[in-house]
């Protein structure tokens, strides 16, 4: 089995890992209300997907 002769050093490995970054979630913004939502998913914030399918309501009762 191969095995590597040297050691990468901190640096080396630092440079390869400039590239790996977080991805950003993608945002789309909600028909209804306008707030910022995740796409393909009712909004958090007034309940609706696809124009009206309420789904929320409750949240608000119990806080
Ligand atoms: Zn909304």
């Amino acid at each position: 089995m191969a095995v590597p002769k040297r050691r990468s050093s901190k640096t080396r490995g630092r440079k390869r890992r400039t590239h790996e970054k977080a991805a950003r979630p993608s945002l789309s913004v909600c028909p209804s209300c306008g707030e910022a939502k995740l796409p393909h998913r009712m909004c958090p914030h007034c309940g609706t997907y696809n124009g009206r399918e309420i789904v929320a309501e409750e949240k608000k009762d119990n806080e």
